[in-house]
């Protein structure tokens, strides 16, 4: 029985969760994902994880790695990932960030 990588709690309807959220630009696989149950996948939301297990921890060294990795070629989007990393998207989707950049 799958169990939430959160509370542990099995038994629970669980959903794909971004370690580094979307909306902090996080990436969309699987060393990025963990299941989650509802009430833990809500009470995260779009923040960075508390979890500090070693794919938690990975995940997040990763994604300022990944930033730092742009950096060399783009400075200008690495600082705009950087302050997306930060602060959230709000209201432009990672998406369109990406078109913004190669437009
Ligand atoms: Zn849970
Ligand atoms: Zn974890």
């Amino acid at each position: 029985m799958a169990k939430c990588h959160y509370c542990k709690q099995s038994g629970r309807k669980l959903n794909r969760d971004h370690i580094v959220p979307r909306a902090r630009a996080g990436v969309d696989e699987d060393s990025n994902i963990v299941y989650a149950c509802y009430p833990c996948n809500t009470r995260k939301g779009d923040d960075w994880p508390t979890c500090t297990c070693s794919k938690c921890t990975a995940a997040t060294e990763a994604h300022w790695a990944m930033i730092e990795s742009i950096r060399e070629w783009s400075p200008k989007w690495a600082d705009q990932l950087t302050w997306v990393a930060n602060n959230g998207r709000k209201k432009t989707p990672l998406t369109q960030q990406l078109t913004w950049h190669s437009t």
